[in-house]
């Protein structure tokens, strides 16, 4: 038994040893990507419900490895996360899509505004405030063609520190979400307290409104309490043409999805 327990100690011991290995090496890979231009924003439409027109573009950051090909947000973003690279990637699309959007702004006269995502870790950066005041003033961007979006549970980590920091980025202009709205348990008396313009309800409400009561009645729900503070909602994850219309129906301000446009390159996007 004793033999078998230490085996199983070096089996995991392998595992882990390996699994590291994995995530220095990609950290390593992801260090250079920044450099090497293998890093580039995607841009997804978001569609005003009462006119039917693109009104803003959600930035989403996405990633071209020399070797593996495209790797997903959901496994590069955690891992940067764990150390300061998340703030020289946030920096790095920040800087780029604001560029872009202000070039679109001017040339096509597009009233159109950008949602950049914001980590909860970008909260705790010193160089933050400074840094978004500085892509303003060098793009020309008006701060109010600027949304940041940060989800419910990193604001809810701390809710106090990220209020502050709030607070100043709200006083350069700029427009505030919260994503993901719905996974986070965060209460009316938070929500009132932080002062944000934007809830975007997460995607696992709007899957199957179409087709279920209770789920249409917590949507309904989200957007009224929303309103009722003063919020424009935003509905992401819309996939089906009768999803639209329901939110269309509720009252719902925005919305996203596959249905609308996927994330697309700059090219693609703007010509
Ligand atoms: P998110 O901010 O909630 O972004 C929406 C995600 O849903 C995107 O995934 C988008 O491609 C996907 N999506 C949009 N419409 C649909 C739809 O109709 N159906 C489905 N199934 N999915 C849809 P993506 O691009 O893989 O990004 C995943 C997450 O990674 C984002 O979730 C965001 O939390 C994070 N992320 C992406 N870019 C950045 C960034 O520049 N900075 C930070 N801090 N996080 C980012
Ligand atoms: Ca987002
Ligand atoms: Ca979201
Ligand atoms: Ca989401």
């Amino acid at each position: 038994a004793k033999a078998r327990g230490r085996g199983r100690f070096e089996f995991f011991d392998v595992e882990m040893r390996m699994r590291m290995q994995r995530r220095l090496r990609m950290e390593q890979d992801l260090r250079e990507a920044v450099h090497s231009g293998q890093l580039w924003a995607a841009y997804q439409p978001v569609v005003d419900l009462r006119t039917g027109e693109m009104v803003a573009v959600e930035a989403l950051l996405r990633w071209t490895h020399p070797k593996h090909g495209a790797i997903s947000p959901a496994e590069f973003i955690p891992l940067a996360e764990e150390s300061e690279l998340i703030n020289i990637l946030g920096k790095f699309i920040l800087q780029d899509t604001a560029r872009e959007l202000a070039a679109q702004r001017t040339e096509h006269g597009l009233g159109l505004s950008l949602k950049v995502n914001l980590s909860v870790r970008q909260l705790d950066d010193p160089h933050l405030i400074p840094a978004v005041r500085d892509v303003l003033s060098t793009t020309g961007l008006p701060p109010e063609a600027l949304t940041l979006e940060v989800t419910e549970s990193a604001l809810m980590r701390d809710a106090s520190a990220a209020a502050e920091v709030l607070t100043a980025l709200r006083s350069l202009g700029v427009l505030l979400a919260i994503d993901d709205f719905g996974t986070g348990y965060s209460s009316l008396a938070q929500l009132r307290r932080l002062t944000l313009d934007t809830l975007k309800i997460d995607r696992s409400f709007i899957t199957g409104i179409a087709d279920s009561r209770d789920a249409a009645a917590i949507v309904a729900s989200i957007i009224a309490m929303a309103h009722a503070v003063g919020l424009t909602v935003v509905a992401e994850g819309v996939e089906t043409a009768d999803e639209l219309e329901l939110l269309r129906e509720l009252g719902c301000d925005q919305a996203q999805g596959y249905h609308l446009g996927r994330p697309v390159s700059a090219r693609e996007m703007f010509g």
